[in-house]
């Protein structure tokens, strides 16, 4: 007998006996013969206990056990032509670890999909199912080939403070704390401290953590704590620099997802289209006109918004791209510490879109002392509230630049997931604070 032992923690063997260990996924009973589907997180196996040839208490045991139950069943293994498996379990043995409580919260092989905020108010069970589960061990694929790209491009992974006294742009998106009777913030980005390690000889620098968004927005993209993937590299040339740099990461991400995260794919029936470098780059000013052409009325500057960049996306994946870069953003759109391109309106910034989204910006930064704080008193900001990260600049801080990265927005679209949600395990959103 070589019965298919797929994990040591969840199949033992011994002298000719197996035990398998999972949730009760199904019971049916067919008079004569009665079958329990068994699953975990590989799969399903089928018990197979005829009626006549089973002690008649662990028949009863088995077939009166409540669906999605953790039990232990021990048995023969012996072929079989009519399951998926090739193979059934002829039980001697159970045990039951956690009898599961009826009715279920939720359905875990049910045909109709559940509401959303079901789901999310029983995520324990929701992730039961392959296909919802199938996403995290994808996420958490991503996260190991954002960390191979990184340390092959010489970068340093970083921890920066969560909790602070000022926010890298402004108030209204950050989420007050009262620490020890001072007023704190949660930090919306890694920004000012990525920057100011550019000046300490740690030239490339990566962050994956999360970050916090107090905006009032319910819509399928934002949520108000995501994991953010930042990075800062210094002596750079031009934003070209960070572009490349960037394009290299995911695809080294991409390619991953596709060559080792075949079982899940083919459990969320997705397959991935890696892209082709160099990207294509599109300006602002571009965009503005394709959107124009297409209908949407955009004022000079505007923000291309949902409706826009979508307008972009469609075109864009017509000719076959659905990673593309737009560059040359007003100034006037863009935070304090982007470098503006002189003499024109324009600066060195990009956002990277993905299938008619924004899932990164980016670009290079003004390193140049006198012009940022220049910059930072024509946004209406007071230098004087931001010493600690000014003094980085005033003792030699070299041209770098940097980007941010939301990990779930960009599982999101390479997945084509409807919602930002099903790509994080307990979503926080302004009408969601548990579980
Ligand atoms: P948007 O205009 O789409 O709201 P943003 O301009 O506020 O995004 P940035 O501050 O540039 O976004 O953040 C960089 C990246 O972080 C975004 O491209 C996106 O991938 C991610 N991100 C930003 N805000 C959110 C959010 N509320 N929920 C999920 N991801 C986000």
């Amino acid at each position: 007998m070589t019965p298919v032992v797929k994990d040591s923690r969840t199949v033992t063997v011994e002298d000719g006996t197996v035990t398998v260990k999972g949730w009760v996924q199904d019971i049916r009973n067919l008079g004569g013969i009665s079958f329990l589907i068994l699953r975990d997180r590989f799969g399903t196996i089928q018990i197979t206990m005829p009626k006549k040839k089973l002690d008649p208490t662990l028949f009863e045991s088995i077939t009166s056990l409540p669906r999605e139950s953790a039990v232990a069943v021990t048995g023969e293994v012996k072929e079989s032509k009519q399951t998926g498996l090739g193979l059934e379990i002829i039980p001697s043995g159970l045990q039951v670890y956690g009898e599961a409580a009826a009715p279920l919260p939720l359905g875990v092989v049910d045909k109709v999909n559940a509401e959303m905020d079901t789901r999310l108010n029983n995520r324990f069970m929701d992730l039961r199912k392959p296909e919802v589960r199938a996403v995290f061990e994808l996420k958490s694929l991503m996260v190991s080939l954002i960390g191979e790209a990184m340390r092959a491009n010489g970068f340093e992974q970083i921890h920066t403070p969560k909790i602070g006294a000022e926010g890298a742009e402004g108030g209204s998106t950050l989420f007050k704390v009262d620490y020890f009777g001072r007023p704190a913030f949660l930090a919306q980005s890694p920004q000012l401290y990525k920057q100011m390690l550019m000046s300490t000889g740690l030239d490339r620098v990566y962050e994956l953590g999360p970050a916090f968004r107090a905006e009032h927005s319910n819509t399928n993209r934002h949520v108000t704590e995501f994991i953010s993937f930042d990075g800062e590299m210094s002596w750079i040339e031009n934003q070209s620099d960070i572009m490349h740099m960037i394009e290299r990461i995911l695809n080294h991400v991409l390619n991953g997802l596709a060559e080792r995260g075949g079982r899940q794919l083919s459990v969320l029936g997705k397959e991935i289209r890696v892209p082709t470098s160099p990207y294509p780059v599109l300006t602002y000013e571009e965009c503005l006109r394709m959107v124009r052409e297409a209908g949407l009325e955009l004022a000079d500057g505007e923000d291309l918004g949902t409706e826009g960049e979508k307008i972009i996306g469609d075109i864009m994946s017509d000719g076959g791209h659905d990673l593309y870069w737009i560059t040359e953003y007003p100034e006037e759109a863009k935070p304090f510490y982007i470098m503006e391109k002189e003499g024109t309106p324009y600066s060195f910034s990009f956002d990277l879109d993905y299938k008619g989204q924004e899932i990164s910006s980016g670009g290079q930064r003004e390193h140049r002392y006198d012009v940022l704080t220049d910059r930072m008193r024509k946004k209406g900001l007071d230098p004087g509230d931001f010493g600690f990260y000014l003094d980085a600049f005033r003792y030699g801080m070299p041209p770098h630049g940097g980007w941010g990265i939301g990990i779930e927005r960009l599982l999101a679209k390479v997945l084509d997931l409807p919602n930002v949600r099903e790509a994080i395990l307990f979503p926080r959103d302004p009408g969601r604070l548990s579980p």
